[in-house]
């Protein structure tokens, strides 16, 4: 099965990628994460990346959809993908039919995770994650179970993104809306979108995702 999770920044697309990881054996294919990666290691494709994140703006679709052909030539044939901030505009929708395609992979679903835009600016401004091992956080709705130790890991070092701050957040928004949005109407026209109330708490997102995988 493969599965692209479709939602504006803060919308909940990491947090739902690591449970369908968790809970089916799927793995998460995060350009977010593999560009934060690169900028990380220094290689060309970082240094390239790192002020277009800064800004909030969109990476090249070249760039991006490199990364994406590399994980799918390391997978397994049987291992599911989620798609997870991937693909973002219209370009990249056209290049993942021809990689799945080349890698013998069909898409089943598009899961549009929608959320109250207010919402998202308190989401992204709270949002932290585990140093060691990227579990992701929130300061109110969704904190570690004991203060400053990780749940998954037991690290007590935590990160935030250098992007996730309100005027980014600001341009990022505005990015989806001019440039992912309108990939949705093509995968509507093939029947495989299903809208999820993403303002519902994490695991009443979490049960929906599950009722529509089966
Ligand atoms: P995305 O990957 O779509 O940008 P994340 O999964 O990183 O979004 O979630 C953004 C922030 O909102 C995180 O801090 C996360 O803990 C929190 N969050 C995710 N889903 C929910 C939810 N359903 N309700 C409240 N907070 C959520
Ligand atoms: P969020 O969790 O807020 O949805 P991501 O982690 O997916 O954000 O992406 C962070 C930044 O990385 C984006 O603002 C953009 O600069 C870059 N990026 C990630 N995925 C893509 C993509 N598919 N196309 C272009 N840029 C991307
Ligand atoms: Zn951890």
């Amino acid at each position: 099965m493969n599965i692209i999770l479709l939602g504006p920044p803060g919308a909940g697309k990491g947090t739902q990628s690591s449970r369908l990881v968790e809970h089916r054996g799927m793995k998460q294919l995060s350009t977010g994460d593999m560009l934060r990666a690169a900028v990380k290691a220094g290689t060309p494709v970082g240094l390239k990346a790192k002020s277009v994140m800064d800004a909030g703006e969109l990476v090249s679709d070249e760039i991006v959809s490199e990364l994406i052909d590399a994980e799918l030539a390391a997978m397994g044939p049987d291992t599911g993908a989620i798609f997870d901030g991937y693909p973002r505009t219209e370009v990249q929708a056209q290049i993942l039919d021809e990689l799945l395609a080349k890698h013998d992979r069909s898409l089943d679903h598009v899961i549009e995770l929608a959320v109250d835009e207010d919402a998202l600016v308190e989401r992204i401004t709270g949002r932290f994650s585990c140093a060691n091992c990227g579990t992701l956080y929130h300061d109110t709705a969704n904190p570690p179970v004991q203060e400053g130790v990780c749940d998954n890991c037991g690290s007590t070092e935590f990160k935030r993104r250098p992007d996730d701050n309100e005027e980014t957040v600001r341009t990022r928004m505005q990015e989806y809306r001019a440039k992912t949005a309108p990939i949705l109407p093509g995968y509507e026209a093939r029947g495989i979108v299903t809208r999820v109330d993403g303002m519902a708490s994490i695991d009443e997102v979490t049960a929906s995702i599950d009722a529509i995988l089966g």
